[in-house]
């Protein structure tokens, strides 16, 4: 039994990340982990598709054994030899993460293909890659000047952003009377120790009658509420349906001008997926 689990602890160590590497003298590669070493034979484990196999390996057919590297090291050695213009050696790189479970690493030189796209593009169209949008295939809206929106002056306020406050729009200066003293500064109160009413300083207006409109602050205006204050409404630009850019017309978004010769122009190689592989044995792997 426990053998067993230990069998099945084996099998549900993730795919080998970092491979160690038997090159045999018949030409053949084997990638894998390697368990042991002897004088005359080293014992390798390779992966067949899903499953695993144990295979030793006479020393007398070894050429070299390369040990594997640190997975994220590897990427990092694997990422540094590539061309920045080669988009299918990225693309096979991206591949080749997935495969080691490099998932951020594979995500970053995903985020990187666009670059290394256009990039791609010039190199295979040194003369005719198009100058106008720097072979991206598209330019910037000049209709929105590439924000993807037009203002449009808020109608309700004519594009000031701000209202007439209501409460206090009919006062001059923004003031209003003061309703504690109505207006006059002061109010009457009853003293006690007087047995008399006492004109009394009124505390609200400090005396002048006067206070600033609370709903404005003394400002006198309130923020427009058809546009928030901002004195316009952004409308999407009809010329680049708010993409903030449009295809250019020097190359028709291809990225290439075609030239007067009616050369084709080259375009980088789709990435195909490479194949799964069904063998330890690798002929076409592009980092061999
Ligand atoms: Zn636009
Ligand atoms: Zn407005
Ligand atoms: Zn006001
Ligand atoms: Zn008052
Ligand atoms: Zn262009």
């Amino acid at each position: 039994m426990q053998r067993f689990l230990i069998l099945l602890l084996l099998l549900l160590v993730p795919a080998i990340a970092c491979a160690d590497i038997l090159y045999l003298k018949d030409g053949r590669k084997l990638e894998g982990k390697i368990l042991s070493q002897t004088a005359t034979e080293v014992k390798i484990k390779v992966q067949f598709g899903r499953s695993r196999a144990e295979m030793t390996i006479a020393r007398k057919d070894i050429e070299k054994i390369e040990l594997g590297a640190l997975p994220d090291e590897e990427f990092r050695k694997r990422l540094d030899t590539l061309d920045p213009a080669d988009l299918a050696a990225h693309q096979a790189l991206i591949e080749w993460c997935k495969q080691k479970k490099l998932l951020d690493q594979a995500k970053l030189i995903q985020s990187r293909l666009p670059v290394i796209e256009i990039a791609a593009r010039k190199k295979l169209n040194p003369e005719t890659w198009c100058r106008p949008c720097e072979a991206l295939g598209k330019t910037s809206c000049s209709a929105c000047e590439g924000k993807g929106a037009l203002e449009k002056p808020c109608q309700r306020c004519g594009g000031g952003g701000g209202l007439s406050c209501r409460t206090c729009v009919l006062k001059e200066d923004g003031l209003l009377d003061c309703r504690r003293c109505g207006g006059a500064g002061t109010y009457e109160r009853f003293d006690p120790n007087k047995g008399r009413k006492v004109k009394t300083r009124c505390g609200d207006c400090s005396g002048k009658g006067k206070i600033k409109c609370p709903t404005c602050n003394g400002k006198r205006k309130a923020p427009c509420k058809d546009c928030k204050g901002k004195g316009g409404v952004p409308i999407p630009c009809e010329e680049c349906l708010g993409k903030k850019n449009v295809t250019c017309k020097h190359c028709e978004g291809s990225g290439i001008s075609t030239d007067a010769e009616g050369k084709k122009p080259k375009v980088p190689p789709e990435g195909e997926k490479p194949k799964p592989r069904k063998k330890p044995v690798i002929e076409g792997d592009p980092f061999g």
